[in-house]
């Protein structure tokens, strides 16, 4: 395929992506923190800075790939008694530990966790306002069909908002962030879990991710528009926002 992941089978892809979740679950939070110094957090709260739930009127979100709920938790936080949000991953042992974390929040929020796949969402066409996957879809092994049932739950004037990996644009910053992702990231895989090797392939999953250009065009052949993306941190992530009119 043109995502350059020929070399391995789609199914082995996913089954590779669900042994490190399922391996990680418990201690995917720390993992985490220790992988990217703490930044996703701000990645994340620039994230639902963007999805802007009404503190008044219903809001139905959706956070496809949710795992353990750090995404949901914001979106639960920003809006209010009336937002409603549907966590999904394709990883019981994710959600679980989502749900542990919501039992023991003071306002969990209105949460919902569903085990289901991006490709084939378990879902009713138009019904969400906005739809958030956040490192999710590289994950995912036909990112056309992901976006393609992202446009199909979302209603008309939904929010399609994708935080992911991208390409690191600042001249010298790519190569530490090889070095970084290569060499570091599997060692801590190794230290916390006992094996690098499916970090390494979670590495090369972001290698393999299109770039942000080429993402908006994808994005736009699912039927969105307005498509645009903002870079943060040099290029290391890109949000995609686009809309469902
Ligand atoms: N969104 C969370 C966050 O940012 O902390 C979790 C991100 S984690 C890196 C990737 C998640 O994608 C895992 O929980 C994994 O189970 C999930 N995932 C992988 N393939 C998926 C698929 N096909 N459909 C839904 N979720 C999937």
């Amino acid at each position: 395929t043109h995502f350059g992941y020929a070399d391995v089978a789609l199914g082995e892809k996913q089954r590779l992506v669900d042994d490190v979740f399922h391996k990680v679950a418990e201690r995917y939070d720390i993992m985490n923190d220790l992988m990217s110094g703490g930044l996703h957090r701000m990645w994340k709260n620039v994230l639902v800075a963007m999805v802007k739930p009404s503190r008044v009127r219903a809001f139905r979100h959706l956070d496809v790939a949710g795992g353990t709920g750090d995404v949901a938790f914001r979106v639960a936080a920003a809006g209010g008694p009336r937002t409603e949000i549907t966590v999904l991953d394709i990883n019981p042992d994710m959600l679980a530990v989502g749900e542990a974390r919501a039992a023991k929040r003071r306002h969990p929020g209105n949460l919902e966790f569903v085990t289901g796949n991006a490709e084939d969402l378990p879902l009713p066409d138009g019904q969400f306002d906005c739809y958030t996957i956040a490192f999710g879809i590289r994950n995912v092994p036909r990112i056309d069909l992901a976006l393609a049932e992202a446009h199909r739950v979302l209603k008309r004037g939904g929010h399609f908002l994708c935080l992911e990996f991208s390409d690191v644009d600042v001249p010298g910053l790519d190569r530490i962030y090889d070095l970084f992702s290569f060499k570091v990231i599997p060692q801590i895989g190794r230290a916390v879990t006992g094996d690098g090797e499916p970090y390494r392939y979670l590495v090369e999953s972001i290698r393999k991710f299109p770039t942000a250009d080429h993402f908006a065009d994808l994005i736009a052949d699912a039927g969105f528009h307005n498509v645009s993306f903002t870079r943060l941190s040099g290029g290391i992530v890109a949000i995609h926002s686009a809309w469902k009119l």
